[in-house]
């Protein structure tokens, strides 16, 4: 992304007055758990994720519209991309609700989502309410790689 002025970058230390510091050091110990690198923007996000300790459901566009309350510079691809790398390094599930739009999971365990379609907001639904008693027969030589579960909801 382009530059626009000679707005300097914004020191990580202006980041810790948004996030706390323990925010920031969870952030850091997620990544490391990760394997991944903890550049200045990857803190940032992560410390947005998973700083307060709570597991959380964004979107690439939810968690950019968090970032511009840090000062911290980060486009909107980047977002996206650091998602991505952060759900190929373990630490994250996407949920796929609808064919255009993912969420992503700080949360990595099976367990199911209600949709709420007149948010459009995923949240974590009670997994030991939820039983599947059985799966069609898979075909021949392939097997069951995970099994989303994902329960749209609507005002009655
Ligand atoms: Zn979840």
């Amino acid at each position: 992304m382009k530059e626009r002025g000679a707005r300097p970058y914004i020191k990580a230390m202006d980041m810790q007055e948004q996030c706390s510091e323990r925010g920031i050091d969870r952030g850091a110990d997620w990544l490391k758990a990760g394997g991944l690198r903890p550049t200045r923007q990857r803190l940032a996000l992560a410390a947005l994720l998973v700083g307060d300790g709570e597991n959380r459901h964004v979107t690439a566009e939810s968690l950019y519209a968090l970032t511009l309350g840090t000062g911290e510079r980060v486009s909107l691809a980047t977002v996206y991309n650091t998602l991505r790398a952060f759900c190929d390094a373990g630490l994250m599930n996407e949920v796929v609700v609808d064919g255009s739009k993912s969420y992503f999971d700080t949360r990595v365990d099976d367990h199911p989502h209600f949709y709420w379609e007149d948010s459009h907001s995923l949240t974590d639904a009670p997994a030991e309410e939820l039983s599947i008693a059985s799966l069609p027969r898979v075909p021949e030589g392939m097997e069951v790689a995970r099994v989303d579960v994902v329960i749209r909801l609507r005002k009655a």
